[in-house]
């Protein structure tokens, strides 16, 4: 792989649109995420918090940590101080203990709230109205130390494109139904994470702003 190579092709892709690419590094070594560094790109995303941990520390300063995996409630502590945006928050308890962490070091950390559109048993998320509900909740208004900033969404693992776009386009309607609603302040429906390698270009054709995409420019794990 030229990785080089592959993030200025995402570049060029996402110039003239909202959308970032987030590199998901996950399962590589610090050398190729360097690579990519040194291409210009400044985030990156991985899956698992131990990996992470130990990636940060030996790459440079500036680079933006995306947490996009689920996260367990009893490593939230160890990884706030490092990430700069969790993509994956899956549960009120989760984004409970976030907070409790955050305000502990009294920092504030920004989340995605993850919706289920897949037609698959296996994906974590919210459904629809969950997050309705949630977003209206008295309880997420006490919540300071964290912010929303929008939605991600993982399609189904298909070849069906109608399909795939069928679900990034429910994920969008919703991200839109909610950013009209009035949420306190440290909700703002600005982000929408969706799509990878396979399915970016539809995710993109759709509204996505966070592109999360591992195997095209790092091959294959
Ligand atoms: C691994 C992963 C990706 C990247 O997938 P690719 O198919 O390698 O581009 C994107 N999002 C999440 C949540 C992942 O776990």
């Amino acid at each position: 792989m030229d990785i080089r190579n592959n993030i200025e092709f995402y570049r060029k892709q996402f110039a003239s649109t909202e959308c970032r690419l987030v590199a998901v590094s996950k399962t590589h070594p610090p050398e190729k995420i360097n690579e990519a560094y040194l291409a210009g790109q400044r985030i990156f995303g991985e899956n698992k918090v131990q990996e992470l941990l130990a990636k940060q520390p030996v790459l440079p300063a500036d680079i933006q940590w995306h947490l996009i995996g689920h996260l367990q409630t009893n490593k939230v502590k160890q990884v706030i101080p490092f990430v700069s945006l969790i993509h994956s928050v899956d549960s009120l308890k989760l984004l409970e203990e976030i907070n409790k962490q955050a305000k502990k070091i009294s920092q504030v950390v920004d989340c995605l709230l993850q919706v289920f559109i897949a037609r698959e048993e296996t994906k974590f998320g919210f459904d629809e109205t969950e997050l309705t509900e949630l977003i209206q909740s008295e309880k997420i208004k006490s919540l300071d130390s964290i912010r929303i900033l929008g939605l991600m969404g993982m399609a189904t693992f298909t070849d069906n494109r109608e399909q795939i776009r069928q679900e990034f386009r429910k994920l969008k309607a919703l991200f839109e139904k909610l950013k009209i609603m009035n949420l306190p302040p440290h909700i703002l429906m600005k982000e929408l994470s969706m799509g990878m390698s396979q399915d970016y270009e539809i995710a993109v054709e759709e509204g996505s702003t966070l592109v999360r995409i591992g195997t095209s420019i790092f091959g294959t794990r």
